[in-house]
């Protein structure tokens, strides 16, 4: 029987850990401030989350919402209004932004020692120099999932189905961090089952409903799915057929309660890691 990797449990013990954390700190606590723009459902629904997430584990919690018809240069003067404010540890502007507005150009604009997305360019480049930084949530999370239940990464071939810079990219460079011989595969990848045959780690990417089936997968692999896709009777599944290859792989995480509650976990470490990067205000 497979290992059900519960990113879910897991979550809760990040959690547990930070709170201790947080109150052990000299001075103010971590501060997170989340930017949306418009009002797209899955967006309130995550950012929601994020600010429940934080107040339980004491943090200081923003959320600015702004008008869907909000300029670019609106929201780069309010980024540049963030990154001077000392009570501000981390700043995370929520995707997807209105087509009017570059994601790269705010990704930029906001200061690497607070940007707890790790998607600005400076912490992307310390990523792939092996150098220390803020890194995407949801592959710092996977990687320490792995670590939590002592699965061995040195050596091991691993193949991400993907290559968003959120997801299928950074876990490419955290797991070459951590000695696996990687592979990206992605929408032009030839004979993708057959690469997914030769991994002992798999992670998938993609956004296709159950599209890993039992037969792509190599008996005893480690299986992670972060896919999350909405089925049309309403059913949240990932990108793997879960029933069908959780006969054949040696761990698994399920979805829901997989890599979702990682992400959010893994948002409050890198919140967390600013705050103690950054100098307190004088006097504190
Ligand atoms: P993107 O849409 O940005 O990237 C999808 C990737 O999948 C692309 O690289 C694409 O290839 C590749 N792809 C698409 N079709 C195929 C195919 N038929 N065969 C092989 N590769 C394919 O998605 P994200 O990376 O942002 O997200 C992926 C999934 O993970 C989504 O379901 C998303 O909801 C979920 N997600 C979950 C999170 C969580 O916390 N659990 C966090 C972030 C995402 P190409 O580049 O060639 O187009």
């Amino acid at each position: 029987m497979a290992l059900i990797l519960s990113g879910r449990k897991f979550a809760r013990v990040v959690k547990a850990s930070l709170r201790e954390r947080v109150a052990a700190l000299q001075g103010p606590p971590p501060g997170l401030t989340v930017v949306m723009v418009g009002d797209d459902p899955a967006s309130q629904v995550y950012v929601g989350a994020k600010e429940k997430a934080c107040k339980r584990v004491g943090f200081n919690s923003t959320v600015l919402k702004l008008p869907v018809e909000t300029t670019e240069a609106e929201i780069l003067d309010l980024i540049d209004q963030l990154n001077a404010d000392d009570s501000v540890h981390g700043v995370l502007v929520q995707l997807p932004l209105p087509d009017h507005i570059s994601d790269n150009r705010v990704a930029s604009a906001v200061l690497p020692e607070k940007d707890v997305d790790g998607f600005h360019p400076v912490n992307v480049g310390r990523l792939w120099r092996g150098e220390d930084g803020l890194f995407p949530c949801t592959p710092s999370g996977i990687v320490s999932l792995f670590h939590h239940h002592d699965i061995s990464l040195t050596g091991k071939n691993a193949l991400i189905v993907g290559r968003s810079n959120i997801v299928g990219k950074p876990m490419a460079a955290l797991l070459l961090r951590e000695n696996c011989t990687v592979t990206v595969a992605h929408s032009r990848t030839v004979d993708l089952k057959e690469q997914c045959r030769e991994a002992d780690i798999l992670i998938a990417a993609v956004g296709i409903p159950e599209m890993i089936k039992k037969d792509w997968v190599k008996p005893g692999a480690v299986v992670v799915d972060v896919g999350m896709n909405r089925k049309s009777d309403g059913k949240l599944v990932g990108d793997v057929a879960y029933d069908e290859v959780l006969d054949v792989c040696s761990a698994i995480t399920p979805v829901p309660g997989g890599v979702g509650p990682l992400t959010i976990a893994f948002l409050l470490e890198n919140t967390f890691k600013a705050r103690l990067n950054l100098k307190p205000p004088a006097g504190n």
